[in-house]
C-alpha cells in the first residue's frame, strides 16, 4: 500500500511559547480539530491541531513527526476552535493555554486506553431523549412574558433579566429552555452558574422538570473520570443541558441553541489566575458568535450589563415582584450601633429578633464575610500583633483548631502561649470573626442548633452540599456563614437575616467596593422570606445615614445603579473605560517596579494611557512583593491592538521579572 505524502500539522501545545508548533504527519490526513500526541520539550503530550499544511518553513533535521492522531474522538468544531482563538487573543494568551486545560484530563495524557472506556461508558448512560417537560407551574404574567421573549428568540440577542431576589427567575429559565428544546431537536442549552453550591439545587430542579433529557455538570469538584463522561456528553451532543461553572464556558457543544448566565453580576465569573477571562463576556461572545439568544440574569446587575440595557444593547426584561403567591421582599431597617451597643458583636435589637424567630420556630441567617474566630490576636501590654511573616497581611485565629493562620499564604502555627515580644501571657483576640460569632450565640441561645457556613466548616469535599441540605430540611435555627451563603439558595422557611459588620467596605479604596457590597446586601437580604412568611433584615452599622444603605432600604437597585453610573461616567471609569492590568512579581519591590516602569516606557501610543507603576494594595504574599501598571483607553480595538504589541515587546525583553497581563480586569 503507498503511504500517503507526508502533509504538516499545526499543533497547539499547552505552554507560555505564544506558538503553533509543525510536525511532519505521514500518514492519511487527519482532521482540523483532532487531538494529536507529539513529543514536545522530552515528553509525550497532547496537543491540538489547527491546521494542516502540505509545507512548512521548519527545517527537516528539527522537523518531528507526529505520534498519533486520537481518532476515536470527534473533532472540536471549527466555532469551537474560533472560540478558543478568540479567547486567546482577547485575553492575550497562547492558544494552547487556552484550548488545552478546558479538556478534561483524559483526553491529555498519553494512552488511549481511557479514552475508549470512557466512550463505551457514555453508550450505556444514554437517556430516553424526551424533551417534554414534567409539573409546569403556572407562570405569573412578567415571568410568562420573559419566558416567551427568551424562549421564542431567533438570532443573537442577549437579554437582561433584571428580577428581585425570589422573583422567579429559574423558572423562566426553566420554560424558556423547555421551549427551546421542543422546537430545536437537537438543540442543546448551557446554563451557568457562579458557585458550584448553588449546582445541586439547579440541577435537582432541571432533572425534575425534564425526566427525559440528558444533563451534562460541568464543575471542579468531579473526579477526572466523571468529567471525562460529562464533556463527551456534551461534545458528543447526547447531552441537551449543560450545568456548570465558569470554566463550562469553554465546553464543546455542537448545537447550541441558548446560554443562560445565572446570577451574572456575581465575580466567581471572572477567573482569577492563569488565563483570567471572564465566563459571562466569553459567554455573550459566544452567542454571539453562534448567532443565538443569551439571557443574563440578576437581582443586583453587573454595572457593565446595566449599563448595555441602558444603551439598548441588551433588552431588559424585568420581574418586579416575587413569585410566590403573598411573597414580598423582607423590610430592611438598620440598627445604629452607637446606641445600641453590641454586646458579643450582636446588638439587642438582633438578639430580640433571633429570639422571635426561635420561639416562631423560623429560621434566622447572620451574614458576616469573615471566617475564621478573629481576624488577629494582640498583646495589650507592648502592642505587638499576629503579622504573617510571609504576607503584608494577619494570622488569623482559628479557635477550634487551635491555630494561628495566614489566609493568603497558608502558614500556620500553633497559638502563641506568651507574647514573643514582651513574654506577656495574656494575648487577646481583636474583631470576630464567624467563629467567635458561633460561640457568643451558642452561649446567648444555647437551646437553638446553630450552624456555621464558611471555607472552613465545608473542607471536605460534599461537606457543603450536606450543610445546605441540613437547612433545607428545617434542623437548623440559626445560621451563621460568609458569602458563601449569601447567594442564589432558596431557603424557605428563613424570616430574619442579620447583616455584622459590612461597613468597612463603604470606605475601601476600589472603586467597584460599593457596587460589589450593595449586591452583596441585596443578595444576602434576598434570602429572607421567600415562601411568604413576613421577613425582616437587621444591618448593624455605624453609618446609618450612608447613601448605600438607604438604597438597600429601599431596595432600590435602579437608582443606586443609576447614580454608580454617573459617578464611573464623570471618573471615567469602567464601564466608559477599558482596562488592562500588568503585574509583576519579584523578592524585592524595587525589582518588580523597575521592570514595569521599563515596560510603561518602552511604547507609546495615542489615545493610550499608561499609569505609573504602583506596589499592590497587598504587596507582600508568600515572600514575594507585587506591583501592578494600569493601562486604560477609552477604546477597546485600541486597547486591544496596543497590548497586542506591547506584549510582543515585554517578551522579547526577557526579563527574569515574573509577569503577566490582565484584560478587564476586576480588582485594581
Ligand atoms: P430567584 O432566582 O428569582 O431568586 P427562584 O427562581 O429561586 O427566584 O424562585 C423563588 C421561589 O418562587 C421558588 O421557591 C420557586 O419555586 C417559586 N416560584 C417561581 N415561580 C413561581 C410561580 N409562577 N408560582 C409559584 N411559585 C413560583
Ligand atoms: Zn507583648
Ligand atoms: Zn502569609
Amino acid at each position: 500500500m503507498n503511504n500517503p505524502r507526508p502533509c504538516y500539522l499545526q499543533i497547539a501545545i499547552d505552554t507560555p511559547l505564544n506558538a503553533v508548533f509543525d510536525y511532519r504527519w505521514q500518514h492519511e490526513p487527519p482532521q482540523i480539530g483532532q487531538l494529536a500526541l507529539v513529543s514536545f520539550a522530552h515528553r509525550e503530550v497532547v496537543g491540538l491541531i489547527v491546521g494542516i499544511t502540505e509545507t512548512t518553513e521548519v527545517p527537516v533535521d528539527k522537523l518531528k513527526d507526529a505520534l498519533a492522531v486520537r481518532s476515536q474522538l470527534s473533532p472540536l468544531s471549527d466555532k469551537w476552535l474560533a472560540l478558543a482563538g478568540f479567547a486567546a487573543d482577547y485575553y492575550q494568551r497562547p492558544l494552547g493555554e487556552v484550548a488545552l486545560p478546558g479538556l478534561p484530563k483524559n483526553l491529555r495524557v498519553s494512552t488511549t486506553v481511557a479514552l475508549d472506556r470512557a466512550i463505551k461508558k457514555l453508550a450505556k448512560l444514554d437517556a430516553p431523549h424526551d424533551p417534554a417537560p414534567a409539573n409546569m407551574p403556572q407562570l405569573n404574567a412578567s415571568q410568562q412574558v420573559a419566558a416567551d421573549a427568551i424562549g421564542g428568540a431567533q438570532g443573537f440577542k442577549p437579554t437582561l433579566l433584571y428580577g428581585v431576589t425570589g422573583s422567579g427567575k429559574t423558572e423562566v429559565y426553566l420554560q424558556a429552555c423547555a421551549q427551546v428544546l421542543a422546537r430545536e431537536p437537537e438543540g442543546q442549552i448551557l446554563i451557568l452558574v457562579p458557585e458550584i453550591n448553588l449546582t445541586p439545587q439547579l440541577e435537582g430542579n432541571i432533572r425534575a422538570r425534564f425526566p427525559g433529557v440528558m444533563l451534562a455538570t460541568l464543575h471542579s469538584s468531579l473526579s477526572e473520570g466523571e468529567r471525562m463522561l460529562h464533556w463527551l456528553a456534551a461534545h458528543q451532543g447526547q447531552a441537551r443541558i449543560v450545568l456548570g461553572t465558569r470554566l463550562a464556558i469553554l465546553s464543546s457543544l455542537p448545537h447550541l441553541k441558548l446560554i443562560v448566565i445565572d446570577e451574572e453580576h456575581d465575580p466567581s465569573y471572572k477567573q482569577q489566575e492563569g488565563l483570567r477571562y471572564s465566563a459571562r463576556d466569553l459567554a455573550v461572545w459566544r452567542a454571539w458568535q453562534l448567532q443565538i439568544p443569551i439571557v443574563l440574569g440578576s437581582a443586583t446587575p453587573s454595572l457593565e450589563s446595566w449599563h448595555h440595557a441602558q444603551t439598548g444593547r441588551y433588552r431588559r426584561l424585568e420581574l418586579r415582584e416575587r413569585a410566590v403567591q403573598n411573597a414580598v421582599l423582607p423590610t430592611v431597617k438598620l440598627i445604629d450601633m452607637e446606641r445600641d451597643k453590641p454586646s458579643d458583636g450582636l446588638t439587642s435589637q438582633l438578639i430580640t429578633a433571633i429570639r422571635q424567630r426561635m420561639e416562631r420556630g423560623e429560621q434566622s441567617l447572620l451574614f458576616l464575610n469573615r471566617r475564621g474566630y478573629a481576624p488577629v490576636i494582640c498583646c495589650e501590654s507592648c502592642g505587638w500583633i499576629s503579622e504573617c511573616t510571609r504576607c503584608t497581611s494577619f494570622m488569623v485565629l482559628h479557635r477550634p483548631e487551635h491555630r494561628l493562620r495566614c489566609h493568603h499564604c497558608s502558614l500556620e502555627m500553633r497559638i502563641p502561649r506568651h507574647c514573643p515580644t514582651c513574654g506577656n501571657v495574656d494575648l487577646q483576640p481583636l474583631g470576630r470573626g464567624t467563629q467567635r460569632v458561633e460561640e457568643g450565640l451558642q452561649a446567648l441561645f444555647p437551646e437553638a442548633r446553630v450552624l456555621r457556613i464558611d471555607a472552613d466548616s465545608t473542607r471536605k469535599k460534599g461537606s457543603a452540599q450536606e450543610a445546605f441540605d441540613t437547612v433545607h430540611r428545617g434542623e437548623v435555627d440559626i445560621l451563621i456563614g460568609t458569602q458563601m451563603v449569601a447567594k442564589g439558595h432558596d431557603f424557605k422557611n428563613l424570616t430574619l437575616v442579620g447583616i455584622l459588620n459590612p461597613d468597612t467596605a463603604l470606605f475601601s479604596q476600589d472603586y467597584r467596593a460599593s457596587e460589589r457590597l450593595f449586591a452583596q446586601l441585596m443578595q444576602v437580604a434576598g434570602r429572607a422570606g421567600r415562601a411568604g412568611i413576613p421577613s425582616e433584615v437587621l444591618i448593624q452599622t455605624r453609618y446609618p445615614q450612608h447613601p448605600l444603605y438607604g438604597a438597600v432600604v429601599h431596595h432600590d437597585y435602579d437608582h443606586f445603579a443609576s447614580a454608580l453610573l454617573e459617578e464611573r461616567e464623570q471618573a471615567a471609569l469602567p464601564p466608559y473605560l477599558f482596562q488592562a492590568l500588568l503585574r509583576a512579581e519579584a523578592r524585592e519591590l524595587a525589582t518588580a517596579l523597575e521592570f514595569l516602569a521599563m515596560a510603561r516606557d518602552c511604547m507609546q501610543h495615542p489615545g493610550i494611557t499608561i499609569n505609573d507603576p504602583i506596589p499592590m494594595t497587598m504587596t507582600r504574599v508568600h515572600n514575594v512583593d507585587r506591583a501592578q501598571l494600569l493601562v486604560e483607553s477609552p477604546s477597546r480595538p485600541a486597547l486591544q491592538a496596543f497590548l497586542r504589541e506591547w506584549l510582543q515587546a515585554l517578551r522579547d525583553m526577557k526579563s527574569r521579572v515574573k509577569w503577566s497581563l490582565e484584560v478587564d480586569p476586576l480588582d485594581i
